[in-house]
């Protein structure tokens, strides 16, 4: 694996079908199984490793956001990659971008309505990342499910030559879904935050039981999180997969969504559900099995 720092670098050792994988950093078992997804239909895997800073808004933790690239490097080796892309914020953005993507109406409501400019920032380093890199599909995981919707149409209205691959969410096995935040909380918010999953899988249990209507699904996990007086909910909402915006029964392609604060630390998930006329299937995502990268560390 080598580890680079420009475009020209990445393009220059990749052939074949290309397989990339954007990140954050501070790898953890969500991630690896994006890389070990696209290892198995790639010939040539990219693994970018970037803290965007335009995606953090003024109160967000870009300072404190956790950066650790050696480790990266060895988690990202271990997996398959053959790329780690690497870049410095003045590789990425030498001059200040003026091209400025809004993907209308996806973003207005959910993480977008609680992030101003959030999404603006996430859509202008993916389209940089697609059209520099050019890979043959981009993974991205349905844990930041409106992520993926807003990256699904932003590939489609640019008409970029990309298949968008959504990867299941890995969680704990508590039920908890990885997230590079998580190591900020504590012993009690560790616990408090179960209360997250522990609603969006009871309500995914409902779903199973005949249950279609956004409100009682939405209920549900508002019950279970008010259990918890350590979390504060934002928001908990039945949403349509492709447009983004509520939706009160399911009867097309959609997730369960719910974000909340513990503490300083700002958690989302979600459960997907595909929809093929009266039957709904349930991507709860995975409970990790054998011991995480974390705890091995
Ligand atoms: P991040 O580094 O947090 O920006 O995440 C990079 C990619 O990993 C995004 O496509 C995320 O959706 C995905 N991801 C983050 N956490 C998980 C998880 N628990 N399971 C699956 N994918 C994840």
């Amino acid at each position: 694996m080598i580890t680079v720092r420009s475009f020209e670098e990445v393009r220059a050792a990749s052939s074949g079908r290309i397989g990339l994988v954007p990140t954050m950093g501070a790898l953890h078992d969500g991630h690896l199984r994006l890389l070990r997804t696209a290892r198995a239909e790639s010939d040539t895997v990219v693994v970018s490793v970037f803290v965007n800073p335009l995606q953090f808004g003024p109160d967000d933790d870009l300072d404190r956001y956790p950066r650790d690239l050696a480790r990266d490097q060895g988690l990202a080796m271990e997996a398959g990659a053959d790329i780690l892309f690497a870049p410095e914020v003045v590789d990425m953005y030498p001059t200040d971008s003026h091209t400025h993507l809004t993907i209308s109406k996806l973003t207005d409501n959910f993480e977008g309505a609680h992030r101003p400019g959030h999404f603006e920032g996430v859509a202008l380093v993916v389209a940089k990342l697609l059209i520099g890199i050019r890979p043959t599909r981009a993974y991205f995981g349905r844990k930041d499910a409106q992520q993926l919707s807003v990256i699904r149409r932003l590939a489609i209205d640019l008409s970029l030559p990309v298949e968008i691959i959504g990867v299941s969410t890995v969680r704990e096995p508590d039920g908890l879904a990885l997230s590079s935040r998580n190591q900020f909380l504590g012993p009690d918010q560790r616990r408090a935050a179960t209360a997250l999953s522990r609603g969006l899988l009871a309500a995914a249990s409902a779903v199973e039981d005949g249950e279609r209507h956004g409100p009682h699904l939405e209920e549900i996990v508002a019950e279970e999180a008010g259990t918890e007086a350590l979390l504060e909910l934002e928001y908990v909402a039945l949403a349509d997969a492709a447009t983004v915006q509520p939706l009160g029964e399911l009867t097309t392609d959609a997730f369960l969504a719910v974000a909340a604060r513990v503490g300083e630390t700002r958690l989302i998930d979600n459960v997907a559900f595909s929809v093929d006329s009266d039957t709904v299937t349930v991507d709860r995502g995975e409970l990790l099995s054998g011991p995480s990268v974390l705890e091995e560390a």
